[in-house]
């Protein structure tokens, strides 16, 4: 039966971010930029320790143990780390609590696309100065009066990273607005702008335990800031679901945080075959922008990318593509395994190798 629609005059509509695609069969999975080795080898320890009765108390719902952990990692105080379910938990509730002027919120137009879809569902005006040719962010478009401002460094789908000068700069021009810095891939960049937290009372750092910590699947995030923004953060959470945090995601993220060795060795691994995987592609006659990222962004100048990207898929091989006017001709590689990185240039080349132009 179709609901009448005098009932649905009154219902939020909002036009939802699109995920990427999981298949349930076996492929290789370079589209949503997951980390292709197992997390920590403390959370398959934890996991055993775990009885099926814990769940049936609530978790904390300060998620102490997390908090701690990140606090300790990052020397920072427990009451600047907030944590949520994955960061696009903790980003979702950063637009509604900080994003309140009702003056437009600044984003670059190409950018994690979540961003728009959160501004639409929370009815937060916004403007999305151009990246230049080269997809950097110019710096000049983010001074100029506005209700916030929130970015990816790196950058997604770009992979570019920008240096924490660039940042303070954006910052230091801002003192009135809130400036968000989307580090979900910062562990495969550089310096965090968790540095500047201590400086710049305007600013938000949020990272992922998706990437980098492989654990995209458990749905881990967080924040780290000044003690008085994590507050509003808090107050905002348990005005909307205080139990955010599962045991197993509290008791796992502590674990993971702590193996710092793992970690590094993890992120070298994935750089070590990101730059492989840079000089193939380039040698395969790609153009790449230059990856700072668990992932490539890439164009080939004789070949479609979308119809790269469905053969690919045929194939097996999982990648990302949009149809978006200025990012059309490119495909967003996330780095796999060598052995993941090996099939998928040996069908690129089998396709070169043939002169099978499909431009
Ligand atoms: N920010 C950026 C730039 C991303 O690419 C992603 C991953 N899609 C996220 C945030 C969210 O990641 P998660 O919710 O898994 O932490």
């Amino acid at each position: 039966m179709a609901v009448r629609p005098e009932l649905l005059e009154n219902i939020r509509a909002v036009e939802p971010y699109t995920p990427g695609e999981q298949p349930q069969e076996k492929v290789i999975k370079l589209n949503t930029n997951e980390n292709p080795y197992p997390p920590a080898p403390g959370v398959q320890r934890v996991l055993e320790t775990m009885d099926s009765a814990d769940f049936r108390l609530y978790p904390d719902p300060a998620s102490s143990v997390l908090v701690h952990a990140l606090a300790d990692n990052y020397k920072v105080g427990e009451d600047q780390v907030f944590v949520g379910v994955g960061s696009d938990d903790v980003l979702s509730l950063c637009f509604l609590t900080f994003f309140n002027s009702g003056k437009p919120v600044l984003f670059p137009d190409i950018t994690y696309s979540f961003y728009k879809v959160w501004a639409g569902l929370y009815r937060i005006p916004y403007e999305c100065p151009k990246l230049d040719e080269n997809f950097r962010i110019r710096k000049e478009d983010y001074y100029r009066e506005n209700g916030g401002i929130i970015f990816p460094n790196p950058n997604a789908p770009t992979a570019i990273y920008e240096d924490l000068d660039f940042v303070e700069d954006i910052l230091a021009h801002n003192r009135d607005s809130i400036v968000i810095v989307d580090e979900a891939y910062v562990d495969f960049a550089g310096k965090s702008a968790i540095e500047l937290v201590g400086k710049y009372d305007n600013l938000i750092v949020t990272q992922t335990f998706s990437k980098a910590r492989s654990m995209a699947g458990m749905r881990i995030g967080y924040a780290i800031s000044n003690p008085d923004l994590i507050r509003c953060l808090n107050d905002v959470k348990y005005s909307f679901n205080s139990y955010t945090m599962s045991r197993a995601a509290l008791a796992c993220g502590a674990a993971a945080v702590e193996d710092k060795e793992y970690f590094a060795e993890s992120v070298g691994r994935i750089i070590k075959t990101r730059e492989r995987a840079e000089k193939t592609l380039a040698e395969l006659g790609f153009e790449l922008t230059e990856s700072r990222a668990n992932f490539l962004f890439a164009r080939h100048l004789e070949y479609d990318a979308g119809k790269l990207f469905e053969e690919l898929k045929d194939a097996g091989i999982y990648v990302r593509h949009w149809n978006d006017e200025r990012i059309r001709d490119y495909l967003r590689i996330t780095v796999g395994t060598e052995e993941e990185m090996d099939r998928l240039f040996e069908f690129l080349r089998a396709k070169i190798r043939s002169g099978n132009v499909i431009a």
